[in-house]
Formats: C-alpha cells, structure tokens, sequence
C-alpha cells in the first residue's frame, strides 16, 4: 500500500493515478466543492451588476432622449400609462 501524496498516511484510493487517504480526499472533495459554490455565486453577482448597468444605461437614455429631442418611449405612450 503506497503512502498517501498529501499527509504520508496509509492511501487508499488513487486519485488520477496519486495515491491518496480517505481523508485527504474528502478534504479536496469538499474545497472543490467550496471552489465552485464560490464561482457560481460570484457569476451570480456579477450577472446582476451587468444587468444593472445595462439597465441603468438604458433608462439614462430614455431620459435623455426624452429631455433633448422630447422623444416619448414606446411603452409610456399610450393612454393609461404610468
Ligand atoms: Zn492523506
């Protein structure tokens, strides 16, 4: 039985050929784990800035338009409207 890679105790499984202990498997397995639920939460955060400043930009020039050249947006013309 070959030592473990990370902690020298007993390995017993290989992980992509390395030998490696039950514990210091786990122990990747959960900060793999860790990794990816902290890049998927910041993709998250980060959509949602995009987002925002998309939709930021979109009603600056709405206002814009509208303050320059009195152009009404599409949505707010109509009868009833906001
Ligand atoms: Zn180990």
């Amino acid at each position: 039985m070959a030592d473990c890679a990370y902690c020298k105790a007993n390995a017993q499984l290989f992980d992509d050929g390395v030998p490696t202990c039950i514990s210091c498997a786990n122990r990747m397995a959960l900060e793999m784990d860790k990794r990816v639920r902290v890049t998927l939460v910041q993709d998250l955060v980060d959509s949602h800035a995009r987002a925002a400043r998309k939709e930021m930009r979109k009603a600056h020039s709405r206002l814009n338009d509208f303050l320059s050249r009195g152009i009404v947006p599409e949505d707010l013309k109509q009868a009833g409207g906001r």
